[in-house]
């Protein structure tokens, strides 16, 4: 039995033939970029999110900075990220001139602690980019209600929650994405909806700002050679995209797949005093992008479970090691060794176990008894 974080082959044999069928398809059309499957997944990715406009692109980090893009910032304009997340989203802001405002986690969702936002708000502050890590929602809620109190744009990364549902107090319930003004997402390989290389899309529900995202991510042009902004290139190309209407059929499947992995998780890791099992947010969905605990027991033993656990043949990940503002990348001077004590901590004691669309209980079963006997060991 080979465990491993995710297995794309093994995904792959079940969706064989109508990847390989879609794959020829695209050859013998030959329309290789803007092809006829890219509308076709843009279109069925609407539906399925039940959003207005699909717009595919390159990957998520172009995806979030075309979103930026969109918004007319000017350079200096602030962005509030949370400090505990993937690089891209923060790169981006610093790429386009503008300033990341770092924000601090929720110690059990892993989002950003909307408490913690209003602080930082000042005149120069024009979005918020919330984090669905991992594969919940944050505390869209109160985003929301901020953004609306401060005139903020909200710009969703669902890179990591793809289809994920967040239930408002009143009762609505959106995808994902869908919420704020603009949301943007991968499909990076081993992402819930990934395809065979590359790949991205943003999400928006307003009919002008879809239009300028469109003609950002083709050149600024609207009408072929002529150019009215300053864009970039960013398309998902049209074998990926024929790739993802198959993969996109089986989503909920995936979906469905990986909270069972997880509820299996939960049930056999629930008793132990020295690790915390994920939180599920009562108003979100969980799409389990990852199965990330907490090896309360401190840094050196869950560095240490990581070793003895790969000597076994069992791989984990640590999402995320660095928080933001430890990164050289940034203006690290501003923000000292302690200015986020819940993303600092997490760093330290946050362990992803694998999980992915393929798992079985046995497999489960085998990283658990591992893990705890990898514990024991090193009392
Ligand atoms: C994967 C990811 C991205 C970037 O996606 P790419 O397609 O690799 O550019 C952005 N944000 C988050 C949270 C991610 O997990």
């Amino acid at each position: 039995m080979k465990i491993q974080m995710v297995d794309l082959k093994s995904q792959y044999n079940h969706i064989k033939n109508e990847v390989n069928e879609a794959i020829l398809n695209v050859i013998e059309h030959g329309q290789f970029i803007k092809g006829p499957d890219v509308k076709i997944f843009e279109e069925k990715l609407k539906s399925y999110l039940n959003v207005k406009h699909v717009i595919a692109c390159a990957n998520g980090t172009d995806a979030l900075q075309i979103a930026m893009m969109a918004l007319n910032l000017k350079p200096g304009d602030e962005i509030i990220v949370p400090v505990f997340t993937y690089i891209a989203t923060a790169e981006v802001i610093g790429l386009l001139g503008l300033k990341p405002i770092l924000v601090d986690v929720e110690p059990d969702t892993f989002c950003i602690d909307v408490a913690k936002i209003e602080d930082v708000i000042s005149p120069n502050t024009k979005a918020i980019v919330p984090v669905h890590l991992f594969g919940q929602c944050a505390n869209m809620d109160d985003i929301m209600d901020l953004a609306k109190k401060h005139r903020l744009f909200v710009i969703e990364d669902t890179a990591q929650a793809i289809g994920s549902k967040y239930t408002f107090q009143n009762g609505t319930v959106v995808s994902s994405g869908c919420i704020g003004d603009i949301g943007t997402t991968s499909f990076f390989p081993s992402k819930n909806l990934g395809c065979y290389g590359d790949g991205g899309a943003l999400f928006t529900n307003d009919d002008a700002l879809a239009e300028k995202l469109r003609m950002i991510c083709n050149h600024g042009q609207k009408v072929q050679y002529v150019h009215d902004i300053i864009g970039v290139n960013s398309r998902l190309d049209t074998m990926q995209a024929a790739i993802l209407n198959v993969k996109l059929g089986q989503l909920r499947n995936y979906e469905n797949s990986r909270n069972q992995a997880a509820k299996w998780y939960d049930e056999l890791l629930c008793g132990l005093d020295w690790l915390e099992i994920p939180k599920r947010r009562a108003n979100s969905t969980h799409v389990f992008h990852q199965y990330t605990v907490k090896i309360k027991t401190g840094k050196l033993k869950r560095d240490a479970i990581r070793v003895e656990m790969g000597k076994l043949g069992i791989p984990t990940m640590i999402y995320y090691p660095i928080p933001l503002h430890q990164q050289k990348a940034f203006d690290t001077e501003n923000y000292p060794l302690g200015s986020f004590p819940v993303s600092e901590a997490l760093c330290d004691v946050v362990l992803s176990l694998p999980i992915h669309t393929e798992m079985n209980y046995e497999m489960v079963q085998e990283i658990v008894r591992n893990l705890i006997q990898v514990h024991q060991e090193l009392k």
